[in-house]
């Protein structure tokens, strides 16, 4: 079911339409995406190249790591996209909750279960995978950092 998906920020000077690649999202519980999002970070794919803006007027792009760059919008805060600077076909990776109509879209797995703290536990019973897994998934050398 691979159908255009609008989304956008609080304050809508960011609206974006982009094909998502499955309707699932993953979860990631990595320090830098807690820091950033204020809680696990709830996220979308789909492809830098199809990704179109309606809004573009509030979006900025943060240079987290060598690795990665993550867009929010300047006027109210949403944190939105994330994305690998240094791959030419460019992964948007949209907040799960930006898009106007989530409802159908549901939990893939978690990402970087290693960093996630004691203090709080989802109760699914999806696959939980560590960052050592996920960087020979993406191809990343060891000690390289895809946050
Ligand atoms: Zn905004
Ligand atoms: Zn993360």
């Amino acid at each position: 079911m691979r159908e255009r998906r609008s989304g956008g920020c609080l304050c809508g000077k960011v609206r974006y339409t982009v094909t998502l690649e499955e309707p699932t999202y993953s979860i990631c519980h990595c320090a830098m995406c807690r820091k950033w999002t204020a809680g696990p970070y709830m996220s979308v794919h789909g492809k830098g190249d199809d990704v179109s803006f309606d809004v573009d007027e509030g979006l900025t792009w943060y240079r987290s790591s060598k690795w990665a760059e993550r867009g929010f919008c300047k006027e109210c805060g949403s944190s939105i996209f994330y994305r690998l600077a240094n791959q030419p076909e460019m992964l948007i990776v949209a907040s799960v909750d930006s898009l106007d109509d989530a409802s159908d879209i549901t939990l893939h797995r978690h990402i970087y279960v290693d960093e996630m703290p004691d203090r709080y536990v989802f109760a699914d019973d999806r696959p939980r995978v560590t960052e050592a897994e996920l960087m020979v998934e993406f191809g990343i050398e060891p000690g390289g950092d895809a946050t």
